[in-house]
């Protein structure tokens, strides 16, 4: 089946309509019919190829929010109609150590994007959610249990939400603990929501003055202009953990003096141009960790939506039809959006 989408032709060229096929519905599929999907910045680093390897034509989207409209025969999980979201994720090899225990963002044998990936459909890659439906494999569709009305600022959980959720109980935030969020957009904002719900004392970085009000109202205790240096000498070797989502490159260091002995930053953003080094006496000497951390699993991912659920949380969202998609990578470029664009896909 052709359905209406839109994406880029080159790395160099705005999205633009299309037409996307869509496999038949098979035994083990879902067909959904996508309402909302939410805008990353991933979407715009893979469209414009900042990390190299973009196959075109390229339809980003990994924030789908939507509704059942056919299921294979061996689907038993889901029903017409359903609410339901797809994340970063259509498929991985399912047999794998890392599968196994539920961690298919780090199969071994490379699972499948939701956009970008390789697949035997047409045209030989995946083309995501900034489209009018798609087909998913029922093993990575995931239920959702919040109120209909709010599904439009739940779509971004589904990439922002368990970007922040899976490292922040990996590394076992809660209550007696000062954490850090860096960087105040898509994840970072949902990342602030997350921590203070896991109810750690939450700091949050910014380097916009005008998010400062904001940041307390999403659940900081204090917030920071990361680009005074006195307000952040004052917080000097003190936290037990910090998340970064910043999508450019900086200074690392600014951060890492910030963690007390044994202490852990880690990364989540992915930019363009790779940091400077970082001090390794600053590590040494604290025992400090830098780490990194992918997405989360299917199951994790699931356990992110009804914790959402249940503590009432969803994404600031600003709603575009898809015909603004550019304007609106434009500003997310330049740090100005409170806190995620998501699509109306009643616009296509
Ligand atoms: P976003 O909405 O654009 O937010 C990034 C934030 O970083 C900005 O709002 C800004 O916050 C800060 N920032 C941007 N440029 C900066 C600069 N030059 N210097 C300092 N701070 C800057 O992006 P997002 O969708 O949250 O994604 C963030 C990053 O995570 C991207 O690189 C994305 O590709 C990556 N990502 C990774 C995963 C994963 O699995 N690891 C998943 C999804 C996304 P302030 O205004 O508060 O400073
Ligand atoms: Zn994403």
């Amino acid at each position: 089946m052709f359905v209406r989408a839109f994406g880029a032709n080159a790395a160099d060229k705005p999205l633009e309509p299309m037409n996307i096929f869509r496999r038949d519905v098979g035994p083990d599929d879902v067909e959904i019919k996508i309402a909302y999907c939410g805008v990353c910045h991933s979407d715009l680093h893979t469209v414009r190829s900042e990390w190299g390897g973009t196959i075109y034509p390229c339809v980003p989207g990994h924030e789908i929010a939507g509704h059942v409209t056919a299921v294979g025969s061996g689907v038993t999980k889901f029903k017409i109609g359903d609410t339901v979201g797809v994340g970063c994720m259509v498929d991985s090899c399912q047999h794998c150590y890392a599968c196994d225990d539920g961690l298919e963002q780090y199969c071994e044998h490379g699972f499948t994007g939701t956009y970008n990936g390789a697949t035997a459909d047409e045209p030989g890659h995946t083309l995501g959610g900034y489209a009018q439906s798609i087909v998913v494999k029922d093993k990575f569709v995931l239920k959702i249990s919040h109120p209909e009305a709010q599904l439009a600022a739940v779509a971004p959980l589904l990439c922002a939400g368990i970007t922040t959720y899976s490292p922040l109980r990996h590394w076992r935030v809660g209550p007696g603990q000062k954490v850090g969020i860096v960087g105040i957009g898509g994840l970072g904002h949902m990342g602030i929501k997350l921590a203070h719900a896991m109810g750690a004392h939450v700091v949050a970085f910014t380097t916009s003055e005008s998010k400062r009000q904001d940041a307390h109202e999403l659940g900081a205790d204090e917030v920071v202009v990361s680009k005074d240096a006195d307000e952040m000498a004052k917080h000097a070797n003190s936290f037990d953990f910090i998340l970064n989502t910043v999508a450019a490159s900086h200074n690392l260091d600014a951060f890492t003096n910030l963690l007390k002995r044994d202490g852990t930053l880690t990364l989540v953003g992915v930019p363009e141009h790779p940091h400077p080094s970082p001090s390794i006496f600053s590590l040494i000497f604290k025992r400090r960790s830098i780490a990194g951390s992918l997405i989360g699993g299917i199951t994790e991912t699931q356990e992110m939506l009804d914790f959402c659920a249940e503590h009432g949380i969803v994404s600031e969202i600003e709603m575009i039809p898809i015909q603004k998609i550019d304007e609106a990578y434009d500003r997310m470029q330049k740090g100005d959006v409170k806190y995620r664009f998501v699509i109306d896909s009643a616009t296509f």
